[in-house]
């Protein structure tokens, strides 16, 4: 028996063809190459030069409609809070906000964030294990619809704030359900390991502790067991833990009005299969179907990934015994997660692609001073020269809001395409900005 393929095993990569037929929003033109909802990236690469990220809008507002009609025909009384931290671009928030979306954060700048693009108050819950006094004032006077709390230290410093000041929060247990996603170490959080959530054994005590104490009223659970994942078992695992501890509040005589299932839908960087809205759906529909609950979610990646391409150009391609190295002018520090997760990326050339031109296997590295400043190995790709475009793929969540200025390299523009139009919405650091807040020493 041959030995099972590592899931990244490039003998097993889609080809480029295959990476474009699975997402409709991008088409290759004999004349103008690579598309995006019918605008030649090309174009924009020119105009704005790269690296630079570029959306699509259309493509984040068909998502974010699938999800709420998948909600919606299982009978599911759901509000989907956008998870700002996978892209808190103020277009995507505004859009998202448009569409009627609330937003999950996980800091005060999220929080303002949200704000400013019109997302109100009371469609806001705020995450993480470490909100500090200060943040936790700015979500007490912005009076936010709802707090996940992730500690019974947290849950004492809120009470004790919120009482000082006057002021009621609605808070929700987050809970570890002890359950392993099956995802990446670093983006799975719904093991009893993980920094996240109270344990589960503790919930009903601390729950009724809420319910005693000052500036805080308890109103429900909230739960994520991580991000990217691909199958529901972790789900429903999580979801009936979940259910049977709101059973156990309630034969305790605790209120439990709202359960936030979290994110974590993963989408098909290497067209690997998904797991659908409607999946999702079912499996909360027959977790909390029966227990008269508001239910919250918390999507991110499965609502932007998808939708946003970065741009880059290739600086040469250096030969060497081994695999060719095609060096681009985007790095780790615009993108992430190959060098931290060994995320796989579609990379695929903007100028028509000649289907006949074998395709060689080449490394695709940025520059940057780090091996772990790789894109992909073994890819096959078509000749690629100095100055030739490429789009990598599926770079619309996790992307340009993890980006730094390694390396003294500015922050890359972001684009918007929306209606066959397209426009800059953040432009390209200035190199001065690199400095322009130092001083030295008095
Ligand atoms: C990151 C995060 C999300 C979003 O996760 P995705 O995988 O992007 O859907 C949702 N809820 C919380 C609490 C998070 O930390």
């Amino acid at each position: 028996m041959a030995a099972p393929s590592s899931p990244n095993d490039p003998a097993t990569d889609p080809s480029i063809q295959e990476l474009i037929t699975a997402r409709p929003w991008l088409k290759h033109d004999a004349q103008a190459g690579l598309l995006l909802d019918g605008v030649p990236l090309a174009a924009i690469a020119d105009v704005v030069g790269t690296p630079t990220w570029v959306y699509s809008a259309a493509t984040m507002r068909c998502r974010y409609r699938a999800l709420a009609t998948a909600m919606a025909e299982a009978g599911l009384d759901m509000q989907v809070h956008y998870a700002v931290k996978a892209n808190d671009s103020r277009a995507v928030l505004a859009q998202f906000a448009a569409e009627g979306a609330g937003a999950d954060v996980v800091s005060g700048g999220e929080l303002l964030k949200a704000r400013r693009a019109g997302i109100p108050a009371s469609a806001i819950v705020y995450s993480g294990v470490g909100k500090s006094e200060q943040e936790m004032r700015l979500a007490l006077s912005e009076d936010i619809g709802q707090i996940n709390v992730e500690s019974t230290e947290e849950l004492e410093m809120l009470s004790a704030l919120a009482g000082a000041l006057g002021h009621t929060a609605r808070v929700a247990l987050r809970v570890n359900p002890d359950v392993d996603a099956g995802t990446n170490d670093k983006i799975a959080t719904g093991r009893a390991t993980d920094k996240f959530g109270i344990p589960y054994a503790d919930a009903v005590a601390l729950y009724a502790r809420a319910a005693s104490l000052p500036g805080v009223e308890p109103v429900g659970l909230a739960t994520h067991i991580g991000s990217q994942i691909l199958d529901l078992a972790p789900y429903r695992d999580a979801f009936a833990r979940i259910a049977a501890l709101v059973e156990a509040l309630r034969e305790h005589g605790l209120r439990v009005g709202t359960v936030d299932c979290g994110g974590g839908l993963g989408i098909g960087y290497r067209n690997e299969p998904t797991s659908s809205p409607a999946g999702l759906a079912a499996a909360m529909k027959g977790a909390f179907g029966g227990l008269d609950v508001r239910l919250i979610m918390e999507p991110g990646r499965w609502l932007v990934g998808p939708a946003g391409v970065l741009l880059a150009s290739v600086v040469l391609v250096k030969q060497t015994r081994h695999e060719p190295f095609v060096v681009l002018d985007a790095a780790m520090n615009d993108l992430v997660r190959p060098a931290m997760y060994d995320a796989w990326h579609g990379i695929v050339p903007l100028s028509p692609v000649d289907a006949v031109t074998p395709v060689g296997p080449v490394t695709v590295v940025g520059p940057v001073c780090e091996s772990g400043d790789t894109f992909a190995r073994s890819r096959r790709l078509p000749p690629l020269a100095p100055n030739a475009h490429v789009a990598i793929l599926d770079a619309g969540a996790y992307g340009v809001v993890m980006s730094s200025t390694y390396n003294a390299r500015p922050l890359a523009a972001e684009a918007w395409v929306d209606d066959a139009r397209w426009s800059v919405i953040r432009d390209r650091q200035p190199m001065e900005a690199l400095w322009e807040r130092e001083r030295l020493p008095a």
